[in-house]
């Protein structure tokens, strides 16, 4: 049995089911994206996008039959989902997965569903909850600019129709840099979007860009993205650190001199100058990706903005030697947290790891492409 999903969904979004409303990025231009690049946005339609959902229910029946075959009477328990890995059918393991997991949320793709018409995402949204009733949340990644094309009553509808939460890729709150990674938004665009989602009701979001600023606007760009974020109050705030894949504009022009990237303690200064300035909001920091150095960064504002500053300023403190130490035990995945430094047996590891590797000459090309294979 098949329906139709894309690529990617957030980290956060582990446990959904990934449902399908539209194909690929209708913008598709931003500098530093990888993700839809050579594919073409096409919209489907909503018989289509309902007909995943029979499928999906139709799966579930199936699931259920087996459970009660096996004697557990309908529930989707460990022996269902090894007998759904059985199939070696991806969608069945998948809709097993999430139903083993409570099947309570739902991640509808790809990078921009609010795309479509108002009426048609409501009656996408109802028919989800009507016909898979274990749902509590749906959720979508959403441009600012197509959220201001829906006024403030279309976006509560869209709410109360069940959209629990929206992720925004705001990236940078600097006028400057959006223009520079052609992200087709203003800051300003940014704020009152965000606004108008926390405003309807609904859970907001905004993923950031660590490093995106370069050299030339290393400042800039923390800063700005903070006043940005204090005028949202988004619910999350959630990190990542910039990589500039081959394939993307933004590696054209690293390699023509037209961006400077900044090294990665200089990022985290700036991840530090960004959380220093976070102020009269409650949003949760979120550090939910690999390619973030210090994953422990995180917390809820305003009361956990002296831990996160505890411990960027614990980092930045180590002698240079320490610094690289964890910055290649952390991408080599020997390491996730700055305690873990601490263990003899992993640091010494690390430690003969970087003897070779200096011994080779190929640290820095090693730490970039350890970086560039956790995209
Ligand atoms: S809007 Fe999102 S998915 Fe589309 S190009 Fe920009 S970053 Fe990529």
């Amino acid at each position: 049995m098949f329906f139709e999903q894309g690529p990617i969904r957030p980290p956060s979004e582990a446990e959904s089911l990934l449902l399908r409303l539209t194909r690929n990025c209708p913008w598709n231009k931003c500098q530093f994206c990888v993700t839809y690049r050579g594919e073409v946005f096409s919209r489907r339609t909503v018989e289509e996008i309902k007909g995943d959902v029979d499928t999906v229910a139709r799966i579930l029946d199936s699931l259920k039959e087996m459970s009660v075959k096996l004697g557990y009477n309908g529930e989707v328990n460990r022996q269902v989902l090894s007998g759904a890995y059985q199939t070696g059918d991806h969608y069945v393991i998948h809709v097993a997965s999430w139903m083993y997991r409570g099947g309570r949320s739902v991640f509808v793709q790809d990078a921009n569903s609010l795309v479509m018409k108002t009426s048609e995402l409501i009656d996408v949204l109802e028919y989800i909850r009507k016909k898979l009733p274990t749902v509590d949340r749906i959720t979508s990644y959403a441009r600012s600019r197509t959220l201001l094309r829906k006024s403030p009553g279309e976006l509560a509808d869209i709410g109360r129709a069940g959209l629990n939460r929206i992720h925004v890729g705001m990236e940078s709150g600097s006028d400057a840099v959006l223009r520079f990674i052609n992200k087709g938004v203003t800051s300003g665009e940014h704020i009152e979007a965000g606004r108008r989602v926390v405003e309807a009701g609904i859970s907001l979001s905004e993923y950031v860009i660590l490093g995106l600023g370069g050299r030339l606007w290393s400042e800039e760009h923390p800063l700005e993205t903070a006043r940005a974020l204090n005028e949202i109050n988004p619910h999350f705030i959630r990190l990542r650190t910039l990589t500039v894949p081959p394939g993307t504009p933004l590696y054209d022009r690293l390699a023509a001199g037209e961006f400077a990237e900044q090294t990665e303690d200089e990022i985290v200064a700036g991840e530090r100058l960004m959380l220093e300035k976070l102020q009269g909001i409650t949003s949760e920091v979120v550090s939910d990706h690999m390619l973030n150095l210090l994953e422990e960064v995180g917390g809820r504002l305003p009361e956990g903005k002296d831990q996160m500053l505890g411990v960027i300023d614990r980092y930045l403190s180590l002698p240079e030697a320490d610094r690289l130490n964890f910055r290649l035990g952390r991408r080599s995945g020997l390491y996730r947290r700055l305690d873990d430094m601490a263990d003899p047996a992993r640091r010494a590891r690390v430690e003969a790891l970087v003897k070779q590797l200096s011994g080779e000459g190929r640290l820095d090309g090693t730490l970039s492409s350890l970086r560039a294979h956790m995209i």
